[in-house]
C-alpha cells in the first residue's frame, strides 16, 4: 500500500514511521509511506499557507488554493489497475474512526492523507476529499497525529505486517468484542495468579474461557459494542 502525506509539518512523521511495525513495513516494501510539505505548492516568498477567515473570527484558515495545486499532482496518476487513490481530510467533522473504516481502507491500493492546522481548511478545498475522517470527539491542534493513527492501524492490517495473522483477527474490535485478559510470566506475581485454565494446556477449554472473558468484558465496559447480535 501507498500512503502519501499532505502537511505543512512533514518533519514529526519520521521517528514514528520508521519505528517498529511500521518501520518494519516500510523496511519490507509493504508500506511505501511518503510525505509532502504543502508549502512546496506555495507560490510567494513566505511559502503561505494560511490566511484570515471571511466574515471574521479566530484564528487563520488553511488556504484551498495549495491544496488543490498539491492534490492536481498527487491525485492524478490512475495505477494499471485504472483506479486512482482515495484522498482522505481530517475533520472533527469526519465519519468517526473505527476498525471496521481500518479494514476498508487496508484494502485500498493507495490513500492521500491531507492534515489540516490552524482553525482549519477552507470548506472549497473539501471538495477534492473521497472520504473526512474524524479520530473521536475532541478537537486536536492538526491532522498528523490522525494520519499516524489511521496509517498505524490499518498498517497492522496489510498482510505480512504481523508476525502472526491471527493477533490481527483476535483483537479488540475485530470480532466485535472487546479482546480477552492476557498474561504472560510469572504465573504468580504479587499474590496474583494467572487463571488455571491458561496454564492447563487444554486448547478447547482455554478457547471458550476466552470467549466467556470477552463477552463479560464487552457487556461490562462497552454494551453499545453488542448490539443486537448477542
Ligand atoms: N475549527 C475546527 C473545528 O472546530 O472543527 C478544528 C480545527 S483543528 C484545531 C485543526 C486541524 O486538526 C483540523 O483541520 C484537522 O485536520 C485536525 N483535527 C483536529 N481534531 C481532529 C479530530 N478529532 N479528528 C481528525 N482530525 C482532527
Amino acid at each position: 500500500m501507498r500512503i502519501d502525506v499532505l502537511t505543512i509539518f512533514p518533519e514529526v512523521f519520521e521517528p514514528y514511521a520508521s519505528t517498529s511495525m511500521l518501520g518494519r513495513a516500510r523496511e519490507r516494501g509493504i508500506l511505501d509511506f511518503r510525505t509532502h510539505n504543502l508549502r512546496e505548492w506555495t507560490h510567494d516568498r513566505h511559502h503561505t499557507t494560511d490566511d484570515e477567515p471571511y466574515g471574521g473570527g479566530a484564528g487563520q484558515l488553511m488556504l484551498a488554493e495549495p491544496i488543490f495545486e498539491a492534490l492536481d499532482d498527487l491525485q492524478g496518476v490512475p495505477a494499471m489497475d485504472g483506479t486512482f487513490a482515495t484522498t482522505i481530510f481530517f475533520t472533527p467533522t469526519g465519519r468517526p474512526f473505527d476498525q471496521r473504516l481500518a479494514e476498508e481502507l487496508a484494502q485500498q491500493r493507495q490513500l492521500i492523507m491531507v492534515c489540516g492546522r490552524y482553525e482549519g481548511i477552507d470548506e472549497r478545498a473539501y471538495s477534492r476529499a473521497d472520504l473526512c475522517i474524524s479520530l473521536g470527539d475532541y478537537v486536536l491542534t492538526g491532522g498528523e497525529l490522525a494520519a499516524l493513527t489511521v496509517t498505524d492501524a490499518l498498517c497492522r492490517l496489510l498482510p505480512g505486517v504481523l508476525g502472526n495473522a491471527a493477533s490481527a483477527a483476535d483483537e479488540s474490535f475485530s470480532t466485535g468484542l472487546l479482546e480477552y485478559p492476557q498474561y504472560t510470566r510469572p504465573a504468580e506475581l504479587r499474590g496474583l495468579k494467572v487463571p488455571d485454565v491458561l496454564l492447563s494446556g487444554n486448547h478447547a477449554e482455554i478457547a471458550k474461557w476466552r470467549r466467556e472473558q470477552a463477552l463479560e468484558r464487552t457487556q461490562r465496559l462497552r454494551p453499545d459494542l453488542l448490539g443486537e447480535n448477542f
